[in-house]
């Protein structure tokens, strides 16, 4: 009889053992699958969000390609904004421009009277200047001016060899301006034609050029007021005279100067030019305010 409840005893303490090894094995099993329904998820949203940065990247260079064709070239509208410049406005406005820049000798003097005078101008840089003064010219665009293209070379047998060769010096220039501004995306869109764009013996090809520049989304720029600095006037009173006299009447001015190393007599004229146009209400803008870039 003891013996029988001894073993039965002995019975229930191995079922008791049992039902807690079954009891462990349930616990364990639900606690694995958990965490490995939860290890599941989470590599699926790592996927997903891997996917999701894959995505936000292409759009992204998307993005940056669009914008950088979009800066590239001009379009018609930008086009016709630039070549309506002359037309008359309600509201008077100068464009203060300079050519054949930037020089060590003249071009810091000028930037810093524009600074003082709060006034952004247009540089109409030659390629060959920009190569020698980069720093020169990044400061005219950290400063908010607009940079256009004169060209490369400025001798008049080179660049007026074809249509074409305009072309050329334009593409040559330009790269030489988004070399020095660190910028591959910067464009210069506006051309200003060494010695004009009409007349003289080069008219036939510089019409033909003007064309081709068109054709590839860039402007041409002339002017309508000049201090005649670079050809003939040799004194302050001389260059404001020619000033006065070819200033006067108009409401959209783009006047021409130069900012070359030998142009000192400009910059001493500039206060007097600036004088002027703030005296007759008119508010200086640079090609940036005209094309809305
Ligand atoms: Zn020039």
């Amino acid at each position: 009889m003891y013996d029988l409840i001894i073993r039965n005893r002995k019975l229930n303490k191995l079922k008791v053992a049992l039902v807690i090894l079954v009891l462990i094995l349930i616990i364990m099993v639900i606690f694995t699958s958990v965490r490995l329904v939860q290890m599941y998820k989470v590599s699926k949203t790592i996927n997903e969000y891997n996917i999701w940065i894959e995505k936000f990247n292409e759009e992204k260079a998307k993005k940056a390609q669009e914008e950088a064709n979009r800066f590239a070239t001009l379009n018609s509208e930008e086009l016709d904004k630039i070549s309506n410049i002359y037309k008359h406005q309600d509201n008077k406005r100068v464009f203060l421009t300079f050519d054949d820049g930037p020089s060590q000798a003249v071009t810091p003097y000028i930037l810093d009277l524009l600074k003082q005078e709060n006034i952004k101008a247009s540089f109409f840089v030659l390629g060959v200047k920009a190569e020698a003064n980069p720093d020169i010219l990044k400061r005219e665009y950290n400063e908010g001016h607009f940079i256009g293209n004169h060209g490369y070379s400025h001798k008049y047998k080179e660049i007026y060899a074809t249509s074409q060769a305009v072309l050329d010096e334009y593409n040559k220039a330009n790269q030489i301006i988004k070399d020095a501004l660190g910028n591959q995306n910067y464009n210069s869109l506006v051309f200003r034609f060494p010695g004009g764009s009409s007349g003289g013996p080069y008219h036939d090809v510089k019409k033909e050029a003007k064309e081709l520049l068109k054709q590839n989304g860039i402007a041409s720029l002339d002017w309508n007021a000049l201090t005649n600095d670079a050809a003939g006037a040799s004194t302050k009173d001389e260059i404001m005279q020619n000033f006065y006299d070819t200033v006067e009447g108009k409401t959209s001015v783009v006047l021409l100067m130069h900012d070359a190393s030998d142009k000192i007599l400009t910059y001493e004229c500039l206060p007097d030019i600036i004088k002027y146009f703030k005296d007759n209400g008119y508010t200086f803008e640079s090609l940036y305010d005209v094309l809305g870039r």
